[in-house]
């Protein structure tokens, strides 16, 4: 019986992911054996491009490719080589995003927008460039948030991206259907990695008091719902939002 969470001859690309969740679901793709692109933006100290190399180490064959998401030419530049390679695409996960949490009252439009381009209108440019190398059957998975769904306090900029984020999955669904392409979010909730890996204590015990299963969650909870929607198991979902949140949210 084939197992459907191998994923060999399947090229897999991940934005964002030099470290946090992106890296791990990288990686755990390369260990069902995809054919695995990891994607990093650059930084002055050059941090993220030996964090991407450090995922690579542990891949067969990578594909590094740095890339803005906010930039269409290099977002256009990466699906190139992605095609130049290895003829197409299977599964995109748009998982690059960013925080900068204020309340609205201290928030320029410059910190609001700046947020909504990376996690809203990289999700749009990656999907949109992508759309032209996803093979037959491909997959598309975004990172939207809990936030998005119940709107934190002092995250205007954020939760206003991964609210949109869920709007243009399920525009992405209804338009690559087409192509037999399937197209879902996973919204967790509070993940003991990457950005909210760092939150004052006071803050974090906050949140987890409003958790019915009374705790963060684990990187490889949001990996498992990544590798089910990429699998031929979730051929039917589309358009779907996959809450991995403890039952924090339950709409
Ligand atoms: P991290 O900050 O650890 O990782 C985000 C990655 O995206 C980083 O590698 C970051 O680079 C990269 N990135 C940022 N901007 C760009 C860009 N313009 N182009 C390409 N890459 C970029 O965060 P997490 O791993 O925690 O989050 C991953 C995703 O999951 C995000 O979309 C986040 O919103 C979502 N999420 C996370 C939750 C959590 O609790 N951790 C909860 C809910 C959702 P750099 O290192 O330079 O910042």
């Amino acid at each position: 019986m084939n197992d459907p969470l191998d994923f060999t001859d399947k090229v897999v690309l991940v934005t964002g992911s030099s470290r946090g969740i992106g890296a791990e679901m990288i990686k755990a793709f390369g260990a069902r054996n995809a054919k695995c692109v990891v994607n990093y933006i650059v930084d002055p100290a050059g941090e993220n491009k030996k964090g991407a190399e450090a995922v690579a180490k542990e891949l067969k064959e990578p594909l590094v490719i740095e890339c803005n998401v906010t930039d269409p030419p290099q977002v256009e530049a990466m699906m190139k080589q992605i095609q130049d390679r290895h003829g197409g695409l299977d599964v995109l996960i748009n998982n690059a995003g960013i925080i900068n949490d204020r309340t609205i009252k201290k928030t320029s439009l410059a910190e609001f927008e700046a947020v909504v381009r990376v996690n809203l209108g990289g999700t749009f440019n990656v999907t949109k460039a992508a759309s032209q190398i996803l093979r037959q059957n491909g997959r598309v998975i975004n990172l939207s948030s809990v936030s998005g769904q119940m709107g934190f306090f002092g995250q205007a900029n954020y939760s206003s991206s991964k609210a949109g984020i869920i709007g243009l999955t399920k525009v992405s669904a209804r338009e690559l259907a087409r192509q037999n392409i399937t197209v879902n979010a996973i919204a967790p909730g509070f993940i003991d990695i990457g950005m909210s890996k760092d939150l004052p204590p006071e803050i974090a015990q906050n949140f987890i008091k409003l958790v019915p299963l009374g705790r963060m969650g684990d990187v490889r909870e949001i990996v498992n719902a990544a590798l089910f929607l990429a699998s031929p198991m979730a051929s039917y979902i589309t358009g779907h939002v996959l809450n991995v949140n403890g039952g924090v949210y339950m709409g």
